[in-house]
């Protein structure tokens, strides 16, 4: 084995470190030497595990076991410290495949709450890309920095705006616009100007009544088409052999994510140019074309 595998095997100091116990609990720590992790299952130095293998298995003063593995981001939000909700990671996923982030892009984010959407929107847009995130609230900066920081090794391709994303977007021709505001239909007017043509635009909401708003108003601004709306069910499922069925809980609901994308608004009321030249007979009714 050469230093590089070595090393991809093997924890490091500054890594994060998910620890489980028998029961299934969950504890998550950074590797720092000489450091010790306290809790009712004894103490646990890091020097024990840093230089050793990650999946490894890990005995406290009190002689209890803890296997060590490095969090996924969907672990990692789950375990950080939180001001505002978080969005889970059953949405982290889905919310980065339905609003098409890609490596390079431009991103606008709305709300920067605890820091978990970034985080996953970080990850997407990769080194070439950026994130922009208007965030009214400057209060819940240091907590989600801290979270970004500890989970994303790089985050100079991250800006903060603190500023109120209702009043106006000033970037222009960005690729993706994510929001995670209470409010989603007042930034629709900031989110049509800044959008590229063919853009989408991505909000999550926790209720049906934010998402008929939303949409209404979609439909209102005329530049948003393909607008569609989706909620995520989970489950997990307890397999054993005796035992195979569904696990006992879930997470029955978080949230629901509309998209839609940026085009030209639909010619309302008024006859398209070249059907009208054609001369038949053309109504709008309900915004639709009957013939
Ligand atoms: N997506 C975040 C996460 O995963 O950790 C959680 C976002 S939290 C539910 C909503 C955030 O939006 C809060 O931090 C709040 O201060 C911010 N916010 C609310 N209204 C806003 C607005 N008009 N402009 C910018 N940010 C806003």
């Amino acid at each position: 084995m050469n230093d590089t595998q070595a090393d991809k095997n093997e924890f490091q100091i500054g890594d994060l470190v998910l620890l489980i116990d028998r029961k299934d609990r969950r504890y998550m720590i950074t590797l720092v030497e000489g450091e010790k992790y306290n809790c009712h299952l004894g103490q646990l130095f890091h020097d024990k595990i840093i230089g050793n293998n990650i999946g490894g298995w890990f005995r406290t003063d009190k002689g209890h076991i803890l296997l060590g593995i490095k969090p996924t981001l969907g672990d990692f939000v789950r375990q950080m410290p939180r001001g505002p909700q978080i969005v889970y990671p059953k949405d982290l996923g889905n919310i980065i495949s339905f609003a098409d982030i890609f490596p390079g892009a431009t991103v606008i984010e709305g709300g920067l709450g605890s820091g978990a959407l970034t985080s996953a929107l970080l990850r997407a847009v990769g080194h070439t890309g950026k994130v922009i995130n208007y965030e009214i609230d400057e209060a819940v900066l240091p907590k989600a920095l801290r979270n970004i920081e500890r989970i994303n090794s790089d985050t100079s391709n991250l800006e903060v705006k603190i500023s109120d994303i209702y009043q106006g977007i000033s970037e222009r021709n960005v690729d993706r616009v994510v929001l995670d505001v209470p409010e989603p239909w007042q930034a629709l007017s900031g989110i049509g100007d800044a959008l590229v043509m063919g853009g989408i635009v991505l909000s999550f909401v926790p209720t049906i009544i934010q998402v008929q708003k939303l949409v209404l108003a979609m439909e209102e601004d005329g530049r948003f088409q393909m607008i569609e709306s989706i909620e995520t069910l989970l489950r997990t499922w307890h397999v054993t052999e005796r035992s195979v069925r569904p696990d006992h809980r879930m997470i029955a609901h978080s949230g629901f994510l509309t998209t839609a994308v940026r085009c030209d608004p639909k010619p309302y009321g008024r006859v398209p140019f070249s059907r009208e030249e054609d001369g038949k007979n053309l109504d709008f009714r309900n915004n639709e074309l009957e013939e």
